[in-house]
């Protein structure tokens, strides 16, 4: 029985193409009652093939009724209610997050460890696992490399029952995405084994100093693994190496998983459809607080002074200097920076020296990472204008004037008559200001906070 199903599931997802084909040119076309035609047809036949399998819900299909159907329009026939509803919710997140000061890792390691399994191959996201999980793998690094700009990220990928490293430890984001840029070179094949991949991941982050994080973050499809020895001793070393292994699961839990996420202090989460699993996947960008690792980590591990360390700040030689080799890759080139203890010439920053060990930063890139540490205080919604302190002014941001009429939508978090104001300074912002300074400028206009 079992083959006969599997041939059923791959026929019907093939004939799903074409009819997802047709529901794209639905608006272009107007072919409407064609396209549904198909649909249907395509479900009868589904029925009669393979009974086992209940015909009515396919992910894909769900997602893509659903897609539309959570647009709403007002009654004008405007969609800028669910614009501004679906920005509430990106305000009302930023409230539940704590406000005080937490202790967070900002020179970060990750290891981005991709399951290449032959399960990776399902097509219940679009168009196959692994094709969604490359493209997020992408959007996750460029992201993640703009919030943490002193990280860095390696990428290994587990298939045919080894671990595999695909990219070294680096912190130039280039390098990375082209790591991955080769699909044909990732091609799933064969079982995963989470023990061999999570082992290469941890060798190579043992030369790591203290004072930086160690993770993992594991995007994993299978329900299986084969390991070649107890994969509780692998965790256990894990634990002992203060690794934090976050997994984001395609298929469903399992044991093990669990365990590993949460004996490590890392996130387990099962991706319900491509947009959550999206959200999974950049929940992991922001530094993680450093209480819930020495929670995990035992006892010895909280440690309530700050571990100072040494940085330096390069000199960047301009493009007509004289060209000479880095010690990086011993190439010849005129462009480059002078590590400032020991004039040594890389590349590339940030990095350690490759000569003193020094590390090698920005000042821009320390900026960059410290908004996590002190993040901009939320706006408050104002409810309603008073006019004899409220002038007539624009947004404090970006002069336009604020909305005249009241507008009807009034849920949680977002302001009756558009308006924002900063606990500091109280000044107004707009609404499209609010969520510019809060998720990219991270320095309020008013008060400099
Ligand atoms: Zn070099
Ligand atoms: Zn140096
Ligand atoms: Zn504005
Ligand atoms: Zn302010």
């Amino acid at each position: 029985m079992p083959p006969r199903r599997d041939n059923d599931f791959i026929d019907a997802d093939s004939e799903s193409d074409i009819s997802i084909l047709g529901d794209d040119d639905l608006d272009t076309r107007g072919g409407k009652g064609k396209g549904k035609a198909k649909a249907g047809d395509k479900r009868k036949r589904d029925k009669g093939k393979a009974k086992a399998k209940d015909a009515q819900a396919y992910t894909w299909e769900a997602n893509y009724t659903r897609s539309w159907e959570t647009v709403q329009e007002d009654e004008a026939g405007s969609l800028r209610s669910s614009v501004e509803d679906w920005m509430a919710r990106g305000r009302r997140r930023r409230l539940l997050a704590p406000a005080s000061a937490i202790r967070r890792t900002i020179i970060r390691h990750l290891v981005l460890l991709l399951d290449l399994s032959a399960s990776m191959m399902d097509r219940d996201m679009r168009p196959t696992r692994f094709d969604l999980t490359l493209q997020y793998a992408r959007e996750f690094i460029t992201e993640w490399f703009d919030q943490n700009p002193l990280g860095q990220i390696g990428v290994v990928g587990m298939r045919a029952g080894l671990g595999e490293r695909i990219g070294d430890m680096t912190g130039n984001p280039q390098d990375v995405l082209r790591a991955i840029a080769d699909r044909h070179k990732l091609e799933p094949v064969g079982e995963p084994s989470l023990q061999n991949a999570i082992e290469m991941a941890r060798s190579s982050m043992n030369h790591l100093p203290t004072h930086s994080s160690r993770e993992i973050l594991i995007i994993f499809g299978s329900l299986t693994t084969c390991d070649p020895g107890n994969i509780h001793d692998t965790l256990d070393s894990c634990i002992k190496n203060k690794i934090r292994i976050s997994v984001v699961a395609l298929a469903a839990e399992m044991k093990i998983c669990r365990d590993i996420c949460d004996k490590t202090g890392g996130q387990f989460g099962v991706a319900l459809n491509d947009g959550h699993f999206k959200d999974l996947l950049f929940e992991l960008v922001p530094p993680p607080a450093q209480r819930a690792l020495s929670r995990a980590a035992g006892a010895g591990a909280t440690n309530p002074a700050a571990d100072l360390m040494m940085m330096g700040f390069p000199t960047r030689l301009p493009d007509t200097s004289p060209p000479s080799l880095c010690v990086c890759h011993s190439e010849i080139k005129s462009e480059g920076f002078l590590c400032p203890r020991c004039l040594a010439k890389v590349c590339d920053v940030p990095t350690d020296c490759d000569i003193c060990g020094l590390m090698i930063v920005s000042s821009p890139h320390l900026a960059r990472s410290y908004h996590h540490l002190f993040p901009v205080k939320s706006y408050n919604a104002v409810m309603a204008i008073d006019h004899a302190v409220d002038s007539a002014k624009g947004c404090h941001g970006c002069s336009r004037p604020f909305p005249v009429a009241v507008a009807a939508n009034t849920s949680e978090g977002l302001s009756p008559v558009g308006r924002y104001r900063c606990p500091e300074c109280h000044r107004d912002f707009c609404s499209d200001c609010d969520v510019f300074i809060h998720d990219v400028v991270h320095c309020c206009p008013g008060c400099g906070k």
